[in-house]
């Protein structure tokens, strides 16, 4: 199955859960809120995390990144989005058009494991970025969080294979076509028959 679907912020002025959505206009809660899912409903689909601790002095955001990655301690595929330039930078990201997503073989730190991760690039939803002024940029992201919240709700339940009829097609990995849709990826876990959907 899809095993880790992970937001990554940058860090937590509150000392409470990463990106907390329960916290009235801040990044989480603006976050969630284009999900359109209940708050208990999100909290269960998302793993929520950040880059940096409090404290973190001298940040060294690639090194983050691979902390983040050993700590969700999985050796399966983990689907990350990431908030923001810093973010996404410190995964190896570099001016990467937001909302398109991109399957990646990340090794952060030297002689460490590689990590097959997929990830997309979403707008800080810092109550500072400006870019969500623009009422149609805060519809497209609105759109996209959508969408992604119901294709990992969907992912959470495996489906009939066409092929071998058990119940056993199970979503892997979201992606996007060269045209800017967004498609899920299914892999059958008795007969490995794969559909895209
Ligand atoms: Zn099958």
């Amino acid at each position: 199955m899809m095993a880790k679907f992970v937001i990554v912020g940058i860090n937590d002025p509150y000392m409470s859960t990463p990106l907390n959505p329960k916290i009235p206009n801040t990044s989480g809660e603006r976050l969630w809120k284009m999900t359109g899912l209940d708050i208990d409903e999100y909290m269960d689909l998302f793993t929520l995390r950040n880059l940096f601790e409090l404290g973190d002095t001298f940040p060294n955001p690639r090194a983050k990144a691979f902390e983040l990655l050993e700590r969700l301690d999985t050796d399966e595929p983990v689907s990350i989005l990431a908030l923001g330039q810093v973010v996404s930078n410190a995964f190896g990201l570099k001016g990467v058009k937001p909302f398109v997503w991109m399957d990646m073989n990340v090794r952060l730190a030297p002689k460490s494991k590689f990590y097959d991760i997929s990830i997309v690039v979403l707008p800080h939803t810092s109550g500072l970025n400006r870019w969500y002024n623009d009422q149609d940029n805060l519809a497209m992201a609105t759109e996209f969080m959508k969408a992604t919240a119901q294709a990992v709700k969907l992912a959470a339940d495996p489906m009939e294979c066409p092929e071998c009829g058990k119940i056993t097609l199970q979503a892997q990995d979201i992606e996007t076509t060269p045209d800017g849709k967004d498609f899920i990826k299914y892999e059958c876990s008795e007969c490995h028959h794969e559909e895209n959907m």
